[in-house]
């Protein structure tokens, strides 16, 4: 095995990242090293690379420091004290390692662990040819999945859990955002049969994907009058759930405005500050479930994800709009920062 391997790195505190050849990880006992086929670029590898304030706060003091974080490959080397995870297995990876001591993580919330460590954001990441993981939030996948399909379970989970933490069968479901979450989740609400799914974004590329994705219609925020259709759609009642893959002032307002008495208003996007809630009309009156969503169910989004996949019935092609190779990643970066924003999802190949 050579020692060295190409990188996407974040080498200097400013926009942008460098391909550098560096030493391939050595792994720990319970770690394996997986040589990655396919890396898919993430919102938070984007801040990453434009170096926002939380970027330069999370990632300054680490830097240099391999990029990205949701991928798929081979395991081509596992430590002493790993059991499940062999040589040549086909892998994904949760991004979320838990510490597995603490409250949350001994009550079944490692996605929410109180010393969580974030693949590609508190240790080097998946944008290189090879990337050591610890073998607790490796994922063993489907052979017959497609490498970029594989690495984009990570966001898709995000999905899988914000819609399907309460049933959406039968039921009717508002989508906020265009973005890959918001996309996936139009799938998954369609797959698990939502009686009507309906997509809200600013991106007329991003919205024709969420009508591939099985959106009944799809509205443009800047334009549409979604109220009035969603009031007369549902009588006056409102919709069952809203998910807000969104995160923004307007989308909390409108969507705690649509959702009916007694509905499920899932929290997804992350705003930039805080927010303000009409707690008293928008929650408490009407009854509705607020559910912060955060990461994936450890790992029981994973074994639905696994099951909407192989079934066959959830397509996310549509959205996995670019492949291209590692060297381009600042294309890849390109396409998803200038507007009008003209790429769903976009996959690094190796
Ligand atoms: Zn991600
Ligand atoms: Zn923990």
């Amino acid at each position: 095995m050579a020692e060295k391997m190409r990188a996407v790195v974040k080498a200097s505190p400013r926009e942008g990242a460098e391909l550098q050849q560096v030493p391939i990880p050595s792994i720990g006992p319970d770690e394996a090293l997986v040589k990655v086929a396919a890396s898919t670029v993430c919102g938070t590898d984007v801040h990453i690379y434009q170096w926002n304030e939380w970027a330069q706060g999370r990632i300054g003091p680490r830097i240099p420091q391999t990029m990205g974080h949701e991928f798929a490959g081979t395991v081509v080397e596992v430590g002493k004290a790993c059991r499940r995870v062999k040589t040549g297995d086909f892998v994904s990876a949760e991004t979320h390692i838990p510490c597995m001591t603490c409250v949350p993580c001994l009550t079944g919330q490692m996605h929410i662990c109180s010393n969580l460590k974030i693949l590609g954001v508190d240790c080097n990441g998946s944008f290189a040819e090879y990337i050591a993981v610890p073998e607790l939030v490796l994922w063993k996948n489907d052979p017959a999945i497609p490498p970029e399909f594989a690495a984009a379970q990570e966001p898709l989970g995000n999905a899988v859990y914000a819609t399907l933490v309460e049933p959406v069968t039968a039921r009717t479901v508002l989508i906020y955002g265009d973005g890959p979450a918001g996309l996936f989740a139009v799938g998954v609400a369609r797959v698990s049969g939502a009686a009507r799914v309906w997509l809200v974004g600013l991106s007329p590329m991003r919205l024709e994907i969420g009508r591939q994705m099985g959106a009944d219609a799809v509205f443009d925020a800047s334009k549409d009058k979604v109220e009035e259709f969603i009031l007369d759609q549902t009588k006056g009642g409102g919709v069952d759930v809203v998910l807000d893959m969104v995160g923004r002032q307007s989308v909390l307002d409108q969507g705690l405005r649509l959702v009916r008495k007694g509905g499920r208003y899932s929290a997804f996007g992350l705003p930039d500050g805080r927010l303000s809630i009409d707690l008293t009309n928008g929650v408490i009156f009407k009854g509705v479930r607020l559910l912060g969503i955060n990461g994936r169910l450890m790992f029981e989004t994973w074994v639905q994800m696994s099951n909407l996949l192989a079934s066959g019935r959830l397509d996310i092609r549509p959205v996995i709009t670019h492949r291209l190779p590692l060297e381009e990643f600042a294309h890849g970066f390109d396409l998803l920062t200038h507007e009008p924003i003209q790429a769903g999802k976009v996959a690094l190949m190796l």
